[in-house]
Order: C-alpha cells, then sequence, then structure tokens
C-alpha cells in the first residue's frame, strides 16, 4: 500500500480518517500529536518542555520530531504502509521528510489535504471528544459524529475526554500556526504531483474519496 500524508488544519478530520484507514486496511497511524502527548506525560524535564509547548498549541522543534519519525517508519510494522497524521508542519519537515525517505529508500506515497468549510471548523476543535480508552474520536456538536451516550464511548464503553489543548487560546496559535507555516507544503506537494484534495465535512464521503483516489492509482488496497 502507499504511504499517506494527511495534510489538513487541526479539527478537519486527520485522525478519525486515519483511524478508519488503519481499521479497514491495516496501515500504521503514526499521529504525531499522540506520539508528543504520550511523551508529555513522562514527569521529567523534556517531558515538561513538551507539555508547555503543546498546552500553548506551539510547535515542537523539528529535531525533536524528525527523529521520531525515523525511528517509527523504520519499525518492521510500517513496511505494509503508514498514514502520517500530523506531520510534516512546516517545509522544513517535508524537505527533510523527502531527504529522509529517499536516503532510507522508502516509497514517498501521496498527500490527502482535507479540506473544511470554516464555520465548521470552531464546532470540530471545540466539540471534539476522544474516548480515554480505545482512542475513538466524537463530536458533540455533530449527529452523525456524536456518541449515543453523553460521555461514553459506543465501542468500549470508556468514558471520553477533551484534549487540554482544545481551548480557545491555544486553538487560535494552532490555527494561526497552520496558516501561516503548514499551508506552503501544500504547494510544495502540489508542484511534485502527488497532492489529493478532499472535503471532510462528512467523514463516510471523505473515507469513500480516499478509498477511490487509491483504487484510481492502482494501488492495492483490498
Ligand atoms: P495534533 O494532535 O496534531 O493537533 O498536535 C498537537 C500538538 O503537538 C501541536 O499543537 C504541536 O504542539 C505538537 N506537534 C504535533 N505534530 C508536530 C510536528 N510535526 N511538528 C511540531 N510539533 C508538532
Amino acid at each position: 500500500m502507499k504511504n499517506l500524508i494527511l495534510l489538513a488544519v487541526q479539527g478537519a478530520g486527520k485522525g478519525t480518517l486515519a483511524k478508519a484507514l488503519c481499521k479497514k486496511y491495516g496501515y500504521v497511524h503514526i499521529s504525531t500529536g499522540d506520539i508528543l502527548r504520550q511523551r508529555a506525560s513522562v514527569d521529567d524535564e523534556l517531558g515538561t518542555q513538551i507539555k508547555n509547548l503543546i498546552d500553548k498549541g506551539i510547535l515542537v522543534p523539528d529535531d525533536l520530531i524528525l527523529k521520531t519519525i525515523e525511528d517509527k517508519i523504520q519499525e518492521s510494522e510500517c513496511r505494509n504502509g503508514y498514514i502520517l497524521d500530523g506531520f510534516p508542519r512546516n517545509l522544513e519537515q517535508a524537505k527533510k521528510y523527502d531527504e529522509m525517505i529517499k536516503r532510507l529508500n522508502l516509497d514517498e506515497g501521496i498527500v490527502i489535504h482535507l479540506t473544511l468549510p470554516e464555520d465548521l471548523l470552531l464546532k470540530r476543535i471545540t466539540g471534539r471528544r476522544i474516548c480515554s480508552s480505545c482512542g475513538l474520536i466524537y463530536n458533540i456538536y455533530s449527529d452523525q459524529m456524536n456518541s449515543k451516550q453523553d460521555g461514553i464511548c459506543d465501542e468500549c464503553g470508556s468514558s471520553l475526554y477533551q484534549r487540554a489543548d482544545d481551548n480557545e487560546e491555544s486553538m487560535k496559535n494552532r490555527i494561526d500556526t497552520y496558516f501561516k507555516v503548514t499551508v506552503p507544503i501544500i504547494d510544495y506537494y502540489k508542484n511534485k504531483g502527488i497532492l489529493y484534495e478532499v472535503d471532510s465535512t462528512d467523514s463516510n464521503n471523505a473515507l469513500i474519496s480516499v478509498e477511490s483516489i487509491l483504487g484510481f492509482l492502482g494501488d492495492h488496497i483490498d
């Protein structure tokens, strides 16, 4: 399977789409946000530094992220295909990632750019709730994505929580950063001819669109 890079502003549904694709086709989900949150929960100097940045919605240093990605994509479970969710976040990371996959002789894959009407964005972020056990993502403002019972995961019955950085201050920083430093990556991948746009207003339709793109490209998803 082709490796996928999911690009989108926060709240556009990268995590939801990645989880659906992984469940159906067996990709490995590499979410830099999840990896960093896990590292931030360790009570040491690096953990505290990472936590401070994440809570304010500021990007962590490129070197740390690049090293994390390089280690992860070389793991044997990634050989059948992986999905990058939250990386690259700026042009420097995108260029360094290109060098890395060339050096490691890995597939460059394709980039899916998820788009979402602006008025939906705020609700997607402030309404997001996550299962504390299986990580499924819900949204309290969406009939399609809300849990059947308030605060309880439909799949495993565990409680749902809200991310600490899903608050207005951090969100403003994250959205500003996205438009200033992440959006230039879209043109970078467009110029390479590997970028595909997918509307993520409806998460089921987004999944179907990605499947059609992969089918069209002759990728071996089955
Ligand atoms: P996310 O879960 O993707 O929204 O990421 C949460 C936070 O983790 C971001 O606001 C950043 O502080 C940090 N982060 C995630 N991915 C990256 C990355 N590729 N480069 C730098 N910081 C990142």
